[in-house]
């Protein structure tokens, strides 16, 4: 069938040969023989038809009442006819075609126009992650007719190329599938034809920097050039991930979806059967799969492998997620740092290649190198990662940053500083007995000389904020609110009078370890905060805890210059056990504890493995995790490889049931069939990409994440289960006993949910 769409080239032509109305007359013949501009068709009546059918169509085609007309054969008349304007449409152009004077056609949606007087309009197309286009429309009627053309449609647009703008330096950057010629920017068009290919709902307006509610995130994806970029350089930096691990000798192997339940450390998601009484259950990781694997002769295996778990969400956190999973046959978890470090130093030249950096309000984002930023586009790349990364140990991470994920771009460190300080003091602050206090010194740079000027001490009600902000963490931790002074030489012993002559001299003294005290400056906050004596448990102290929060609202509020550098470090040797309160649901053994990571852990040393029957809880694991800016990017560990281990582990250390071992029989049958030694690691892949698209959300880098609910609120899930599916899947709903619940400690994760899975499947959890 012939392209169902008015030639604006004829358009204009005619109108330049003859009056008006003859131009008109030929418009109505064009549209006469089904050629119809999209814009006779209001796109309310096309959904009318669709949702509201009886009223609309009357609304739509009343005619006199006595005219007796078939509404709604008519409206079907309509509907097909606005089909086929919308169905038919010519290929668009390929790359090779695009050259001066040569006539291409392009698809992508109506932008902006321009309108500069009736005689001529230009127009943006905006084609996703493609070079600017601009469309030239000439003459009156050419541009009435692209006037009606609904601004956001999808449109294809003929027209002759008068201008091609290439920077020279892209044409290496390959740009997406290849759709345009690689290094062009700029493409001028005039028109010749354009049609459109589908409605645009009137009420939508769409303004710059617009936030759509998360039902219509379909818009926002469109919209949003930060979201858009972000979602583009995802499959970019999975490719060149991809590239180096191939090159690597890595073998891609992809494992099931459906897998069981396991106590492996994740609460899981389960998946019922029509076979009453069984369950699938989603994998918190393939990891057992791929040490499976590596029983079966592979030698280096990933997968970009989804991740269910069902946690608690935070901004970090979505319960189905992306791992770049990594496992590798006769290796040590010193070979597997080494492999992760290659695959994560080429990512920024593989940026750098195919990426600028804009700025949208706070926002920095890439954006592709040939398109044009909506914002500032800033002189800044991806910077180096220098290899090796900084290793540290647990022991060492919490001492000095109170962390097991320290941000390295925060200067100040903490110091244990209870030997100098006046009992008087330490019992202010806190109710502990014979506490540890811990303190760091915060010396704000005022990044704004405005700022400066307009208070002459910005710091005090900033600390008292942050102390405010911090306060229901405190209570989590307890041992009492952290205490800022704030280092004042106006003020009697500097603003530090609390501390007394001697806590003063002491703390100020230069002593070692105290040498950040040394040199207070006016400003400058000291910040103070006791924890119990005890080996460090967990991810965080309350001061390493509250030390982020400063820096991050010091960023925030202009106190301190946003760093985009990327700090990696190795966090190694973590406690091999966990306790269970501090932990996830664990291995539901009777041990009072849970592996820190997962049950396949092998033990650092051989010291660590005496410590098994003597002293668990103070045993290390040889694992490690990968951390930047503050930030889990990932963890691995080399594994128990022998069965007989991995069963003493399970049973005699973990004290797990001989139901639980017994969920992991294929596992222990394939380390004891001459499984080789085997270490591996797990790439949070969309951390990775946030990360290196300088966004703290998820949800920023995924394109259709879940609410902190868990809710996928654009297509509503979960959906409430019917009685049909009920009975498929012999289900039934507990009436739950109304009884007080007991009193949980915001750090206590509930050990069991109650779950209503058949009886069988729950008896295997
Ligand atoms: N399976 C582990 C995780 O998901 C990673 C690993 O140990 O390789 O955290």
């Amino acid at each position: 069938m012939a392209q169902p769409r008015v030639s604006l080239r004829r358009l204009c032509k005619l109108e330049s040969n003859g009056p008006l109305a003859q131009c008109r007359s030929q418009l109505m013949q064009i549209q006469s023989r089904g050629w119809q501009p999209l814009t006779r068709f209001s796109q309310h009546r096309l959904m009318h038809t669709r949702d509201d059918h009886d009223n609309s169509t009357s609304r739509a085609f009343q005619g006199p009442a006595s005219t007796k007309l078939d509404f709604r054969k008519l409206a079907g008349q309509e509907l097909r006819q606005e089909w086929s304007q919308y169905n038919n449409f010519s290929k668009a152009s390929e790359a090779h075609e695009f050259a001066v004077g040569n006539q291409v056609v392009v698809h992508g949606f109506l932008g902006a126009r321009r309108i500069l007087h009736k005689n001529l309009l230009f127009a943006n197309i905006r084609v996703e992650h493609g070079p600017h286009f601009q469309v030239t429309v000439k003459g009156p009627e050419a541009c009435e007719a692209f006037k009606l053309v609904p601004l956001n449609a999808p449109v294809s647009v003929t027209g002759t190329v008068t201008e091609l703008i290439s920077e020279k330096d892209l044409a290496a950057g390959a740009q997406p599938s290849g759709r345009f010629p690689n290094g062009v920017t700029k493409i001028d068009l005039d028109l010749e034809a354009v049609q459109a290919l589908n409605v645009w709902p009137k009420e939508v307006i769409v303004s710059r920097n617009v936030q759509f509610p998360p039902k219509s995130r379909h818009l926002q994806i469109r919209f949003s050039q930060p979201l858009s970029s972000r979602l583009l350089a995802r499959p970019k930096i999975a490719f060149q991930l991809r590239k180096s691990l191939e090159s690597q000798g890595f073998t891609e192997v992809e494992t099931p979806i459906l897998f069981k339940s396991t106590p492996e450390g994740a609460r899981e998601f389960l998946v019922p059967t029509r076979r009453k009484g069984f369950a699938y259950a989603l994998p918190q990781s393939p990891q057992q799969y791929k040490q499976i694997l590596m029983a079966s002769g592979v030698r280096a295996y990933y997968q970009f492998a989804r991740c269910f778990r069902d946690e608690d969400l935070r901004a970090d956190r979505q319960l189905e997620f992306t791992q770049l999973d990594l496992e590798m046959a006769f290796a040590t978890g010193q070979d597997v740092m080494q492999a992760v470090e290659s695959l994560v130093s080429e990512l920024p030249a593989a940026l750098n290649a195919q990426f600028n950096i804009a700025k949208q309000g706070d926002d920095v984002f890439p954006i592709p190198k040939w398109s044009k930023p909506e914002g500032q586009k800033l002189d800044l790349s991806w910077p180096e990662m220098p290899s090796p990364f900084l290793r540290l140990t647990y022991q060492e991470a919490m001492t000095r940053f109170g962390s097991d994920k320290p941000d390295l771009r925060i200067q100040f460190e903490i110091r244990r500083v209870d030997q100098v300080l006046p009992s008087a003091f330490v019992q202010m602050i806190t109710d502990i007995k014979s506490p540890v206090v811990e303190a760091f010194r915060f010396r704000p740079q005022l990044v704004s000389e405005e700022e400066a000027e307009a208070s002459s001490n910005p710091i005090s009600p900033f600390t008292t904020e942050c102390i405010e902000a911090f306060g229901p963490e405190a209570a989590r931790f307890g041992g009492g609110a952290p205490v800022a002074l704030v280092f004042d030489t106006k003020k009697p012993l500097c603003g530090l009078s609390s501390l007394g002559h001697a806590g003063f001299e002491g703390l100020t003294s230069g002593a070692p370890g105290l040498e950040d005290f040394a040199d207070l400056e006016d400003g400058d906050v000291v910040v103070f905060q006791a924890r119990r004596d005890a080996a460090f448990q967990g991810g965080a102290t309350a001061l390493g805890t509250f030390r982020n929060l400063v820096y991050q609202r010091a960023v925030s509020s202009g106190l301190l210059p946003r760093d985009l550098s990327f700090k990696f470090l190795w966090v190694v040797n973590f406690p091999l056990f966990t306790p269970d309160k501090l932990s996830g649901p664990g291995q539901g053994g009777g041990a009072g504890f849970s592996a820190t990571h997962h049950p396949f852990t092998a033990p650092l040393t051989d010291e660590d493995v005496e410590l098994l029957a003597t002293n668990p809880l103070k045993a290390r694991g040889d694992h490690y995790d990968l951390v930047v800016n503050g930030i889990e990017l990932g963890g691995g560990s080399r594994r128990i490889h022998v069965a007989k281990m991995q069963e003493y582990v399970m049973k005699e250390v973990l004290k797990m049931t001989d139901k639980g071992m017994g969920l992991f029989k294929h596992l222990l049958a394939a380390l004891g069939a001459g499984c080789p030694p085997h270490a591996g690691f797990a790439l949070g892949f969309d951390r990775l990409v946030a990360v290196l698209t300088h966004t703290n959300s998820l949800r920023d880098v995924i394109a259709f994440p879940k609410s902190i609910k868990g809710d996928d609120l654009m297509v509503k899930s979960p959906g409430k289960i019917t009685n049909e599916e009920l009975k498929t899947y012999h289900l039934s709903i507990a009436t739950p006993k109304i009884q007080a619940a007991p009193a949980v400690g915001p750090s206590e994760v509930p050990k069991e949910t109650p779950a209503e899975v058949p009886a069988e499947a729950a008896a295997t959890r």
